[in-house]
């Protein structure tokens, strides 16, 4: 099932992020984590590509071990920048032979060493460029790529980084996720003017629950979020006690979700991070509100 399809049924849901494993030794940890967010039935999952195409077959693995065991449609993550077009052209024949209908089409980091080589020859300098190739592939995938309602931090402005977002729309995108934040007014306004420039498809705010103190830096580093005083407080009050953050990490996306669900948004797609007991608390919590 295509997630256009899936965003236009209109009813509240959540999909779930899972990252694939990094070696053969946690392959089978990894999956059953996966299957184990599967079996609570979410509207789609999305499995990430390793930066770097280094776990990139497991992409694949688990995606469609998720789709065809469990019946639940996937999203396999695609990177092109540090990748040649023959290697691009191969993995998207591996999605498109798998059976994989729906594709997130993504730049991935640019690594450190290589931040001020000159990219004038590089295969993929964007993630429009690998739009453009799907597209070009004729196969019939539903095609996702990324937008940052905070900017990205390479864009000089949020008006740049709009500039972008609609041509990378217009090269063929079918919707648009976020990356993570922690107060959803950042992502209202976000909202507001994508819609402003003409960018008409539809945009999946993404929740990330922060279940242990350490996970906050990290969060921080890789996508510069702002953490809201609301949010430093609770970290403050229960960061050293283990059970008590998680509890409270899990409370405080709960109520990020159910505002957003009750602001108009009927998908939202949860960072999950492999972690079966988050993603379970979290839909019990949303029993009534997601009918299940
Ligand atoms: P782009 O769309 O290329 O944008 C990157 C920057 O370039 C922005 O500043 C943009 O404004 C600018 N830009 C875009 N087009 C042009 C242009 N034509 N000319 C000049 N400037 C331009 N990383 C992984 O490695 N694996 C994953 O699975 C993964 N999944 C992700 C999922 C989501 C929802 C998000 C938000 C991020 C994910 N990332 C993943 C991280 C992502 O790869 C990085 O954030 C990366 O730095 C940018 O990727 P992008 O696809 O947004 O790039």
């Amino acid at each position: 099932m295509k997630i256009s399809d899936i965003l236009a049924d209109g009813r509240l849901s959540l999909s779930f992020e899972v990252f694939p494993p990094k070696t053969d030794a946690s392959f089978d940890s990894i999956r059953s984590a996966t299957e184990e967010i599967a079996t609570l039935s979410p509207s789609f999952m999305s499995v990430t590509y390793g930066a770097g195409g280094g776990t990139s077959r497991y992409t694949l693995d688990i995606a469609k071990n998720i789709k065809e065991s469990y019946g639940v449609p996937t999203l396999a993550h695609l990177t092109c920048v540090s990748s040649s077009k023959a290697t691009v052209r191969e993995r998207i024949n591996d999605i498109i032979s798998s059976g994989i209908e729906n594709v997130m089409a993504l730049r991935g980091d640019i690594p450190t060493e290589m931040m001020d080589t000159d990219r004038s020859g590089w295969d993929y300098t964007h993630a429009i460029d690998l739009v453009r190739e799907l597209r070009e592939s004729g196969a019939d995938l539903c095609i996702g790529a990324a937008c940052y309602p905070e900017i990205h931090p390479e864009s000089c402005d949020q008006s740049e980084d709009l500039f972008y977002l609609k041509e990378k729309v217009d090269a063929g995108c079918d919707f648009l996720t976020t990356q993570m934040f922690f107060d959803n007014n950042l992502f209202y306004n976000f909202l507001y003017k994508a819609r402003e420039r003409g960018i008409t498809v539809p945009i999946m705010p993404g929740v990330m629950p922060i279940t242990n103190a350490n996970q906050i830096e990290r969060a921080i580093k890789l996508s510069g979020s702002f953490i809201p005083q609301r949010f430093k407080s609770l970290v403050d009050r229960f960061g050293s006690s283990p059970d008590a953050m998680k509890q409270a990490g899990i409370a405080y996306a709960t109520d990020q979700i159910i505002d957003l669900f009750a602001n108009g948004i009927t998908n939202v797609h949860v960072y999950s991070m492999n972690k079966p007991d988050v993603a379970r608390a979290i839909c019990n919590n949303l029993s009534a509100i997601i009918g299940r």
